[in-house]
């Protein structure tokens, strides 16, 4: 289908919600958004949503694995299985995003990204996010000490090498040594410089965020709390107006008046929603492995044996059904998991329905299911149509 009208939609479109709208599709793009059904004097094929809600493909900056599938371990397929993962949530970009490991193992990474780039069987891969390996151990989380070292800028010169464009994110400690350095050297080269597992105090953070850092990953989860006489990175990035903040809305890693509190401080242009998850994603209780740890997964709660929370296992439409769930509006809950992360990344024709946008749009029930999931006018998923894949059991 080049074209095609979909009709009897709730639109999430960036002007605001349009109940009964409709959306031409022509091209790969969005060529029209519409009040009422489609005209009848248009002879394209027509789609009717069934009144259902229209988004924004949804973009996740932060997300390891899913279905089962370690992006970090040097298969292809883990890639492209997450990538079908992502599409059944309405996700239509996401960053590859790394844990600390050995320089070896992120070269490795980057070799599969190139593979499955351009030939995704779901959602688009849309760069790599490296998470590490330039942490502070004190604030190491589920981060696997072994792997954690100071910035060194000889070692990111021959990833960006690797990678090149590719490498769209990193997510470093700045208060180690070397670590202004680093996002300087960075920052030159496009690479967006996020903080996290960092034990940055205010002034610490202040300096990393003159220096070029812009974004907080996962923020609070990972950092120094903030204290009323010893604020650290979390206040420094709320009064940073050009420091966007990560939220994991599970309700287990941010308490919901946390969320709000973020949601007030920097409004929806300043935050997005991430998953954070592991392969359990989509998946349900059990053992897994991620990061070189054993990881427990109990009531959808993912953690290490001594109850270090590792990762999660939210999808995007379940963080979006939470955040709209705990008060905050529609419009800037589709804002900030589809329209802040597409502007973070600088993807301006991404992240929103509006005329000359990319046709990446995904449509959910009352729910918040996913019904169907498209990526440039061509449909990726379809309830009922495709299952999210499983590896085999143990013992097959
Ligand atoms: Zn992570």
């Amino acid at each position: 289908m080049r074209e095609l009208w979909i009709e009897n939609v709730r639109v999430v479109a960036e002007a605001g919600l349009m109940e009964g709208g409709a959306v031409r599709v022509a091209g790969g793009r969005i060529a029209a958004v519409a009040t009422g059904p489609a005209p009848r004097e248009d002879a394209s094929p027509v789609l009717d949503g069934g009144g259902g809600l229209l988004i924004p493909g949804l973009i996740d900056v932060h997300i390891h694995g899913a279905s089962g599938h370690d992006m970090m371990d040097g298969r292809r397929a883990s890639i492209e299985g997450v990538s079908r993962a992502c599409a059944a949530t309405g996700c239509t970009s996401f960053l590859v995003t790394s844990v600390s490991s050995t320089l070896e193992a992120l070269l490795r990474l980057v070799d599969r990204v190139r593979e499955v780039i351009g030939q995704e069987p779901g959602a688009a891969i849309a760069g790599i996010h490296a998470e590490g390996p330039y942490l502070n151990v004190k604030r190491k989380g589920m981060q696997n000490e072994a792997f954690l070292r100071h910035p060194s800028l000889p070692e990111m010169r021959q990833v960006l090498d690797h990678a090149g464009p590719l490498l769209r994110m990193v997510t470093l400690a700045p208060e180690l040594p070397g670590g202004l350095e680093l996002t300087t050297f960075l920052r030159e080269r496009g690479v967006i410089v996020a903080v996290a597992h960092s034990d940055a105090t205010y002034d610490e953070a202040l300096a990393a965020f003159r220096h070029g850092a812009s974004h907080v990953t996962h923020c609070f989860n990972g950092m120094r709390p903030i204290h009323h006489r010893d604020p650290g990175l979390i206040v420094a990035a709320f009064e940073a107006p050009h420091v966007s903040v990560q939220a994991i809305v599970d309700h287990v890693h941010l308490h919901p008046a946390t969320v709000r509190l973020m949601h007030r401080l920097k409004g929806p242009g300043g935050m997005v929603l991430i998953t954070d998850a592991l392969q359990a994603m989509g998946l349900g209780d059990g053992e897994y492995s991620f990061g070189g740890h054993a990881v427990t997964v109990r009531d959808g709660v993912a953690r290490l044996a001594d109850g270090t929370l590792a990762s999660s296992t939210v999808t995007m439409n379940g963080a979006l059904r939470n955040t709209v769930g705990i008060g905050i509006p529609l419009v800037d809950a589709v804002t900030m998991a589809a329209t802040t992360p597409a502007d973070l990344l600088g993807l301006p024709h991404k992240g929103r329905i509006a005329v000359g946008a990319d046709a990446d749009l995904a449509l959910l029930d009352e729910d918040y299911r996913v019904c169907w999931t498209m990526i440039g006018g061509r449909m990726v998923f379809q309830a009922g149509g495709e299952v999210a894949d499983r590896p085999p059991p143990p013992s097959a």
